[in-house]
Formats: structure tokens, C-alpha cells, sequence
């Protein structure tokens, strides 16, 4: 167990549980001779982009390699990665999408993007994740595709998804940009579905400061996404023939050659951030108002680029989620709220208002009129630990769980 004091809180004048100079938490990223020498390697070689470069299509192998997917396709970052695995899917004005509508604002503007419609479905209240029964009701003869969004890292239900696409002919894409090495029954994801994404911008679990990968076990659908990320050329094709709409996704060799030794610590990363997951879990068990996700032996490991858990303010003396954040803060826990409903985001109404004005009518959809009572109180309530704080000490998680319990004792 956790001590706790009658100390002044932190945000009252006293001591914090944790002095962030004197005990910083594990920075982020981390690198040190092999990424600099990788960096000279690509920029020595004076070979600076993809195209006839090794170090992206050795990347490409590798972390294909690492997440049991045959393909993989470098390119921008995890927003041009949903995009792209879209185009390759054929997908666009007048086909629907059903996507969670507690998630990154790209796993929908990715359809949007290509002019399809996104449609929400709401989450589950015990996994924050895609709730399978509402996939299967918001199906219309429109649908295309499902996005199933490993929130956190967490993997989604993919034993219903993928029985649900297949069941009504739809494609399923994983967003894992949260995701790097996850498991659902031992396998990776990323190529359970039809295509699965990722991102290696700076926040998240593999790091090149941007950049993201479209990955999948079908080299049609690789084929095309190779051609949708390099301005629509075909592989094999002449230089200056374009058969498909593509852009330029490319990711340069700097980034490919940082990610490949990145890669190479993420292994070790994983195990530690699930050992302390764990403990951290165990501790947090114990504090009446904190709420924890299910667990679920099916998911063979968690890759936790964010830990959630939900803040009841009612065992907090009432003390509002903002209020509970800026004390956690000042006690030295980097801690932050989550998303908004994404279905209130604006950009969904005025797209619908053009596709309707464009389709005499025939596509329409009202999300003013969606009320999605999970994941709105999930963005009213959930707290997100970012990834690095489970990359420290037993001390370091047994601080997290002594900062919630000091507030709790002096609010109640
Ligand atoms: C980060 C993220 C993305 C987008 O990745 P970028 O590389 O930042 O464009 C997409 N989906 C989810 C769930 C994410 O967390």
C-alpha cells in the first residue's frame, strides 16, 4: 500500500508528493549514440528521400516484421495513414464509414477527407473502446468500411469486428496509432483487418517527431497504398505515369533511419510500461472514485500510449475533473483530460450540409441530432497518464497512486 499524509495539497502551498526537478519522470523520447549515428548514416549518404533509399523500405520490412504484417507502406504521418488506407479502399463520395466517436479527430476526418461519410457509433463504457453492437445497428447498404480505433492501446473487440465486416462485406481498418506492438490473442495488430495505420509522431510510442505506416497482409491493397503515398505511380510503372489519385506521402530517410533504431527499444519499452501498467493498476484498484477499463485475457498485451482511467467526482468531495487535474498536476503527476465528442465537432455538420447540397438531398445526415451518452461522459470524466510516467521506477507509480489518494483524503 500507499502512505498518505495530512500534508497541505500542492495546489494549497504544501510540498508536492512529487518535486519535478529533483525527481524528473522519464524524458521523452529516448535516444542516444545509435540514433545520432543513424542520422549521419542518412544524412552521409546524401540519399535524403524515399525513392531509391534503404533506410524506408528497410523500415517498412522491419516494423512490417515487428507488428506480423507482410506490407508495410512509410509515409507522413498517422492522419496521411488513415487517409491513404481509405483511398486504397476505393472509398469515397457516397459511401458511409462507421467510426467510434471517442477518438483522435483523424481516425474521422480521414473519410471526410475523401468525401465520405463518417458515421459515429459510441463506445463501450468498460474498454473506452468501438461498442461492436452499435457497429453492427448503425450498418446501411452505403457502409464501406469500419475503423476500429485501438484507443490507448488498447486493442478493440477484434474477434466481433472482424466477424461483423465479414458477415455484411465490409472492409475493417485499424487506427493503431496508439497501438505499436499491441496484441489481441497473440497477434499483433495492424494487419488483423484489412489495413491497420500507425503514427510516429512525437507524443506517441515510436517516435520520429512525425511520420506513420499503413500495413497489410493483402499486397493489392499495399500496392495501392504504395501508389496513393507516391503521387499515384504504379510500382514498376514509368516515372511520370500516374494511373491512380495519389499524393505525396512520402517519408524521408532521416525519419526511417531514427524509427529503425527506435524500434529496436521498443520491445524492452513495452515490457516495462506493462509490468508498471500493472502495478499501477493494483494500486489504483484500492481508491473508491477511480474507475479502471475492464481487463480482458484476450488482449495479450496492452501497448499503453496513454493510461486511462475515469475520475468519479463524487468520492472527490464533488471537486470537478479540472479541478482534480490541476491538483494532480501540482502534486507532480503529469496528467490531462481526453477528447470531445467528436460528432459535436462542426466540421461533421458542414460537411454533411455539402454532401446533401451535392446529392440533391439523397445523403444526409443530422449529428447535431447524435446524443452519444458513453463517450460524452467519457470526455467529461476520463483522465489520461501519457506513456512515459510507466517508463520509470516502482517509486514513480506509487507516487501517481499517493498524489490521488492525498487529494482524495483532502477533499472528503
Ligand atoms: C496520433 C493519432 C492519429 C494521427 O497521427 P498523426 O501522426 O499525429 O497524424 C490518428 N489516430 C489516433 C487514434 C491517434 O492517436
Amino acid at each position: 500500500m500507499f502512505a498518505t499524509t495530512q500534508e497541505l495539497l500542492a495546489i494549497n502551498g504544501g510540498k508536492p508528493v512529487r518535486d519535478r526537478q529533483r525527481h524528473p519522470w522519464p524524458r521523452w523520447p529516448i535516444f542516444g549514440h545509435a540514433e545520432e549515428q543513424a542520422l549521419k548514416r542518412a544524412l552521409q549518404s546524401g540519399q535524403w528521400w524515399y525513392v531509391g533509399g534503404v533506410e524506408g523500405v528497410s523500415f517498412e520490412k522491419e516494423f512490417a516484421t515487428f507488428q506480423q504484417a507482410q506490407y508495410g507502406v512509410a509515409c507522413t504521418n498517422g492522419t496521411a495513414a488513415i487517409e491513404i488506407a481509405i483511398r486504397s479502399l476505393n472509398i469515397g463520395y457516397g459511401d458511409e464509414v462507421i467510426v467510434p466517436s471517442y477518438t483522435f479527430i483523424a481516425s474521422a476526418s480521414a473519410p471526410l477527407m475523401a468525401g465520405a461519410l463518417p458515421v459515429f457509433v459510441d463506445v463501450d463504457p468498460q474498454t473506452y473502446n468501438i461498442d461492436p453492437d452499435q457497429v453492427e445497428a448503425a450498418i446501411t447498404p452505403r457502409t464501406k468500411a469500419i475503423i476500429a480505433v485501438h484507443l490507448t492501446g488498447r486493442p478493440a473487440d477484434m474477434d466481433r469486428l472482424l466477424e461483423i465486416a465479414k458477415r455484411h462485406n465490409l472492409y475493417l481498418i485499424e487506427d493503431a496509432a496508439q497501438a505499436h506492438g499491441a496484441e489481441w490473442r497473440g497477434r499483433r495488430v495492424g494487419a488483423l483487418g484489412d489495413l491497420g495505420t500507425f503514427s510516429f509522431q512525437a507524443s506517441k510510442n515510436l517516435n520520429a517527431g512525425e511520420g506513420g505506416i499503413v500495413l497489410s497482409n493483402n499486397e493489392a491493397l499495399a500496392d495501392a497504398a504504395w501508389s496513393i503515398m507516391n503521387v499515384g505511380r504504379s510500382r514498376g510503372g514509368q516515372w511520370y505515369e500516374h494511373p491512380f489519385p495519389g499524393s505525396n506521402y512520402r517519408m524521408t530517410e532521416f525519419q526511417a533511419a531514427l524509427l529503425r533504431v527506435q524500434l529496436q527499444r521498443l520491445p524492452q519499452q513495452i515490457q516495462l510500461r506493462s509490468r508498471n501498467a500493472a502495478y499501477l493498476r493494483q494500486l489504483l484498484a484500492q481508491i473508491p472514485g477511480i474507475l479502471l477499463p475492464i481487463e480482458d485475457e484476450r488482449i495479450t498485451c496492452q501497448s499503453y500510449h496513454l493510461y486511462a482511467f475515469r475520475y468519479q467526482k463524487d468520492a472527490f468531495g464533488g471537486h470537478s475533473l479540472e479541478e482534480f487535474l490541476r491538483a494532480l498536476n501540482a502534486e507532480g503527476i503529469p496528467s490531462m483530460s481526453t477528447y470531445r465528442p467528436l460528432h459535436q465537432q462542426p466540421i461533421f455538420a458542414h460537411h454533411a450540409a455539402r454532401l446533401a447540397a451535392l446529392t440533391d438531398g439523397k445523403i444526409t445526415m443530422d449529428y447535431t441530432k447524435i446524443h452519444h451518452p458513453v463517450c460524452e461522459q467519457l470526455c467529461a470524466e476520463c483522465v489520461w497518464l501519457p506513456q512515459y510516467v510507466l517508463l520509470g521506477t516502482q517509486q514513480d507509480v506509487e507516487d501517481i497512486a499517493t498524489a490521488i489518494a492525498r487529494i482524495q483524503k483532502a477533499w472528503t
